[in-house]
């Protein structure tokens, strides 16, 4: 698709890293899956993908983690 963001790029088929913060929380999601600009870089998630982030984030959050790294996976 074209990027909404520079109207130049194509966003294609990728994965990028996802940092969220929640307060004093911070986890950082690995290989999120995501259509990616060619030209400027933005990531753009799908609804599902965005969900589960930050359904991971809040259960993250609800175990107690102050600082996370993590491999995302859809399932969880
Ligand atoms: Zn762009």
């Amino acid at each position: 698709m074209k990027c909404p963001i520079c109207r130049h790029g194509e966003a294609r088929p990728g994965a990028v890293t996802v940092p969220l913060e929640r307060g004093d929380v911070v986890i950082v999601f690995r290989e999120v899956p995501a259509l990616v600009c060619e030209n400027c870089g933005e990531a753009f998630h799908d609804e599902a993908v965005t969900a589960a982030l930050l359904k991971q984030a809040e259960q993250a959050v609800a175990a107690g983690v102050e600082i996370d790294v993590r491999r995302f996976a859809v399932a969880a």
